[in-house]
């Protein structure tokens, strides 16, 4: 597939031709000054929320783009990163027509996704190393093949993939390549958002569900090119992302010390864990993980699974998915928590 990569064949005709929703928030900005605001019948009195909040979120945009380095135009939140991901696939992919690839076993969100826009999703099996088949997937797109997903580190193998498979794929795919980072702050692995510049096609998720602790307030994050970004502007919800959630982010972001402790602590529980699991004789394999979670091959996942309900500890059975039979994956607890699962885990064996 040689064509160029050309975002405006890219992006669906309707989508390209759509002005952005103007809100009116939107249409008036205060430069400080105090106005008098009866343009959005909103209730005048004040508690707090009664205002519609930034559509553009643009404090904590740019408490981002110094954090990471990004401009403020290279950003698009959303209400979790399954929303952003949703936008994505609604800016490109043509019901019935179009078609995305998607390298299983991965996370969930992605197929859900298709299904529900109606897109094709051309599954194309990781290898036995969990690593991205870089010739089958290219083999796989044609010229209705808008996105592939990459999930590093991947959910539920834990792994990050290589850096040389995923910028061959960037290099010889003229689609976009969207790149999952829900796990990155746990991984040893460089974010992709440095390369950023490099790549035209390359688009990035984050969230603050995971790493940052946030899986309440909804908060995911889209990093890519102006042009990408403001395309996906043009659709999105105007006010997608409430005033509560853009509050308690900000507070958050602005505490980047206590994040960071928390991810020692996790990452020292996942090796403590690590080697707690590895002495048990149900345990067949521990794959390498960059995230908060390890993948467990046992013996009879499906009974391990119910036993620990029994004791109270609620895991994910991810026996089903493709090249993950009988496997447990065990999120990353608190101290106490890991330990009630070992110890439950070691009376299991008894
Ligand atoms: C948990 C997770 C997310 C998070 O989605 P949010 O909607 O931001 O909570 C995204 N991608 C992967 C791979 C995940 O595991």
């Amino acid at each position: 597939m040689n064509r160029e990569f050309n975002l405006e064949n890219l992006v669906r005709p309707n989508v390209h031709k759509m002005k952005p929703y103007s809100s009116a928030r939107d249409e008036f900005k205060t430069e400080g000054e105090k106005m008098t605001f009866l343009d959005a019948n909103e209730n005048p009195f004040e508690n707090g929320v009664n205002r519609y909040p930034d559509p553009q979120q643009l404090k904590l945009k740019q408490v981002l783009a110094s954090q990471k380095r990004v401009s403020v135009s290279n950003i698009l939140l959303g209400n979790g990163s399954d929303e952003v991901l949703d936008l994505i696939f609604r800016a490109f992919c043509r019901p019935q027509v179009d078609n995305v690839i998607t390298l299983p076993p991965t996370y969930g969100m992605y197929k859900v996704l298709a299904e529900l826009n109606e897109v094709e999703d051309r599954k194309v099996l990781l290898k036995n190393d969990f690593q991205p088949n870089v010739e089958k997937i290219l083999a796989e797109v044609d010229d209705k093949t808008k996105l592939i997903f990459l999930c590093s580190p991947n959910n539920p193998t834990g792994n990050s993939f290589s850096e040389v498979s995923v910028e061959k794929i960037l290099r010889n795919f003229n689609g976009l390549v969207v790149i999952d980072e829900a796990y990155i702050d746990f991984s040893a692995d460089k974010s992709w958002l440095e390369r950023l510049e490099e790549f035209p096609n390359l688009v990035i998720t984050q969230t603050l569900s995971k790493a940052y602790g946030l899986a309440g307030i909804r908060l995911g994050i889209c990093y890519a090119s102006a042009e990408i970004i403001s395309i996906l502007n043009k659709i999105k919800p105007p006010y997608n992302v409430n005033e509560l959630t853009q509050h308690k982010a900000l507070e958050r972001l602005s505490k980047p010390e206590e994040v960071k402790q928390e991810i020692v602590v996790l990452l020292e529980e996942r090796k403590r864990l690590e080697n707690d699991l590895s002495k048990m004789g149900f345990v067949k394999q521990i794959f390498g993980s960059d995230a908060n979670f390890l993948l467990v091959r046992v013996e009879d996942a499906g009974k391990k699974y119910e036993q620990l309900i029994k004791a109270g500890v609620v895991v994910r059975n991810r026996s089903n998915q493709e090249l993950c039979e009988n496997t447990l994956r065990f999120t990353v607890g608190t101290p106490e928590e890991n330990n009630q699962l070992i110890k439950i885990l070691k009376q299991l064996e008894a």
